[in-house]
Parts: C-alpha cells; structure tokens; sequence
C-alpha cells in the first residue's frame, strides 16, 4: 500500500533536502538568531543543547500465529496485513545520568497482567523505577488482542486463549529487549519541539457518525471538544541526522474495522515520516482520543488519508524552527485509587448473566465464578499517572487508559506551551471521562465498565477531581 506522499519530499533523499535553501537545520538557526550570532549557521550543533543522551529501538510485534484482532466486541481473526506493527522505544539520558524510556506500540490496549511484569523486570534488568518508564499503545484496532485486555469482548475459544496467552508473554520478553536496546544505544543528540496540527479528528459524542459527510460537504460546523493539536519532539544527532520523530494526536485509530494487521491512520503517519527521513524512526502517542474518532471512515483510502495529513501535520513542524529542549530529567509517579459508584453483587452478576447482550453476559458470568472462588472485588482501581519535565521547556503527563479530550485541554491550559498530555499509558483499564462528560453519560461516561472486565458498571463521579489533584501534586514536584 501506497500512502500519498507529496512528490517533492518522495524524490529528495533527507541530506539532500537538509542543503535546500531555507531548509538548513532549522533548529540551529533558531538558536543562532536568539544568539544573534548568524555566523552559527555554518553547521555547529553547540547551540542545540548538546547535554542530551538518546537511544532508539524498535521491533516488529505483527503476531505469527492467528491470534484475534482486538477490539469492537467481537471474534475478528486475522487475514493478512498492510504493514508490520512495530513496537518502539525511545531512551533519553541528562547530564547528570538520570534517565526515562518511553515506549510506543501499535498495541490497541495494553493490561496491567502485561505491563506490571514488564515494569518489574525492567527494574531488574536496567535499574529503572516505575516513574522513569512509560509503555503508551496507540489503541490501534488492526492491533492484536493482549492477556486479559476486553477478556470479556470476545467468544471464549481455548485455542485462542493459548494463542493470546503465548503472544502476551512473547510480547513481555521483547518489550525488556527493546528497552535495553535503547538504553544499549545512548548517544549524544539534541532535542527539539514544536507544535503542528490535523483537523480530522471529530468528537464523537456530539456529532453522529452518518452525518458527518454531509455536515463537512456543507462546510457546517462540527460540534463538541477536540485537541487538533500535533505535538512534535525531534532527537538530532551531533551532525544533524534526525534519528527519530516523536509525535501525538488525540484519536482513536479507529478508521478500520476490517481483519487486516496494519497501524490504522497511525502507522500509515509513523510509515509516510519514516519514508520522507531515512534512518528516522517515527513514534506516534495517542494524546487524550477516548472521544474521538477519524470521521468519516471505514475505507483504506480514508485511513491513508489520515495518516498522511497527520505526516503533514508533523512536516510543517519540521519546515520551521523548532524550539531547543534544554537538557535535565525529573520524573513523578503516583496511582490514584478511583472509587466505583458501586461494585457489582452477586444479584447484579446473576442478572447480568442472563441478558441478551453477549458480552455483558459473559462478564456476568467469568464475575460470578470469582465471587464462587471466593474473590472480593475491589472497591476502587489502582490507576496510573505519570509526570516527567524535561529541560525548563517540555512536560510529559502520561495517564493511564482512554481519557477523554478534557483532560489534555484541561492540563494545556493549566501547565501552559510544551505540556503533553497522553492517554493509553501503561494500563488500558476503560474510559476515563471527565466530570462533563461523566454528568452526560452515555458511551463514555456511563455505565460501561463491564466492557473492560471491571466490577462494576460505572465510576463514581469525582474521578476528574481525584485525577487532577494528583497530576497537580506531580507536575508541582517535577517543576520545583
Ligand atoms: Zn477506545
């Protein structure tokens, strides 16, 4: 498959378009003219922040055996591929030797079974806490199923379930290799930012699915809160190769439904940057998308489309003078216990059990044997955030699960230009709305975490509040 590349860019290989005029590593003349020193722009990298270490990794993670696709509720078995999956890492280490990895996946959601050992064994291996360490998936949903991720979604089959348990561990063993790659590969590199944005994004909740072509050929207005905001973190070695393109939208990766491995309008993005810089490695996070959906969708055509005005909206960002990230690490993490609004009885289980909806009854009944084998359920789930500064310029939140579009606009305006907000870090647990989006229920904020597995069919309705006195508490130690 071909994504639509624009010609200029298809026929000049990156060195020869970094000598175009106009084009000259954009970074140093930023810097050099804040230095007022033009004599700069001869070529020396000193101005961009050498005291930067980077390493990169990747590995293909497209499953050999037919374990499922995941997602959308129902048994999907594989039937070929447009592109690999890949799984990425990206090690950064400051001057004084502190240290963070972030990990991005074309995973569609990954459990705590999975992540928790990961966690473990790369405190084991490499020395990293928890803090130092995210592990994003983009949601994509031409991904595989994972370990006990949706357990509920899908027809029990026991050939399959050895088939997701055997991909999971597999996918453990090479998520540490990949870390310790990227680690293995630290080598001097600058760093820069900058801020692009891609319109195709819609919220979901406030504009319906089939009205939407007609909504855009009419050129109305579509409603509800999005982030199309494109946020771009570049890593450039000492003589100027760009070794990888870090990048986000708030989305689901959702424009396919079909039984095909590819990485929806994000892998076709990640494919169209590392296409127009060789030896780059592209990596996408998925922002806050638990509302968002590519509109209109359902072809290949259109996913290709979306990945390439994603691309598009990274290349504008690299056309222009990206911001120098000054060197330093800190790193936060906290799990804020979110309460149920009520776990679910044995009564609840047992109706649940038998309603006509496949995958509540089947929660109802995996639920009810655990209550027979003697479980209590929790009262609350253990749910992650993470807060790392890097240099005075750049904050990373990371949030575990589908958050909403609030919180990335939420925590944009609190913590002002380069925050990062991410969503579908660490552990994929459910949605998490916000207050809004909580008090209006529905799809997101209602009454579905049965979906997920959970014991209950709802969070209780100050999750927002818990979320953000802890991301505040966070962000206040990484910027003090
Ligand atoms: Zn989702």
């Amino acid at each position: 498959m071909h994504s639509q590349l624009l010609p200029s860019a298809r026929l000049l290989p990156f060195r020869s378009r970094a000598t175009l005029p106009g084009r000259v590593c954009h970074y140093l003349l930023f810097t050099s003219l804040a230095a007022g020193c033009v004599a700069f722009l001869a070529g020396d990298s000193k101005g961009a922040e050498p005291g930067w270490k980077a390493g990169v990794s990747r590995a293909v993670i497209t499953p050999e055996q037919p374990v499922w696709l995941a997602g959308y509720g129902s048994k999907r078995a594989p039937d070929g591929k447009l592109h690999d999956l890949w799984m990425k890492a990206l090690a950064l280490e400051d001057p004084q030797g502190r240290r963070v990895v972030l990990i991005t996946s074309d995973f569609q959601g990954v459990p705590k079974k999975m992540s928790d050992p990961v966690f473990a064994r790369i405190r084991e291996q490499y020395a990293l806490e928890r803090s130092q360490v995210m592990f994003t998936f983009s949601h994509n949903h031409c991904g595989p199923r994972l370990g006990d991720d949706l357990i509920d979604y899908y027809p029990v089959e026991a050939e399959q379930e050895k088939l997701v348990d055997e991909y999971t561990t597999q996918m453990i063993d090479k998520v540490v290799v990949l870390v310790g790659a990227a680690l293995e590969r630290l080598a001097p590199a600058s760093l820069q930012m900058g801020t692009g944005r891609a319109t195709f994004a819609v919220n979901r909740r406030n504009n319906r699915e089939a009205d939407v072509p007609m909504l855009l050929e009419q050129g109305a207005p579509l409603v509800g809160p999005v982030d199309h905001s494109v946020p771009v973190l570049t890593v450039t070695r000492p003589e100027g190769k760009l070794e990888a393109i870090l990048f986000g939208y708030a989305c689901h990766p959702t424009t396919l439904s079909f039984m095909t491995w590819c990485g929806d309008y994000p892998g076709f993005a990640q494919q169209e940057l590392e296409e127009k810089h060789p030896g780059a490695t592209a990596m996408f996070v998925n922002t806050c998308g638990g509302d968002q959906n590519p509109l209109p969708r359902r072809t290949v055509a259109l996913c290709e489309k979306y990945g390439h005005m994603l691309a598009a909206g990274v290349e504008e960002v690299l056309a222009q003078p990206l911001a120098p990230v000054s060197e330093g690490i800190k790193t936060a993490f906290e799990y804020v216990d979110l309460p149920y609004l009520k776990v679910m009885s044995r009564d609840d289980l047992l109706a649940a059990s038998k309603e006509t909806n496949a995958i509540k009854a089947r929660w109802g009944e995996r639920l009810l044997k655990k209550l027979d084998a003697g479980e209590r359920f929790e009262e609350a789930y253990p749910y992650p955030v993470h807060a790392w500064q890097l240099g005075r310029e750049m904050l990373i939140i990371g949030m575990g699960a589908e958050t909403v579009v609030d919180y990335a606009l939420r925590f944009k305006e609190e913590f002002g230009a380069g925050t990062w907000v991410c969503g579908y870090t660490d552990d994929m647990i459910s949605y998490i709305p916000s207050r809004r989006v909580w008090e209006e229920g529905g799809y997101e904020g209602g009454s579905n975490l049965y979906e997920y597995g959970r014991p209950a069919l709802r969070w209780n309705g100050d999750i927002e509040e818990r979320i953000s006195a802890v991301v505040r508490r966070l962000v206040a130690q990484v910027r003090d």
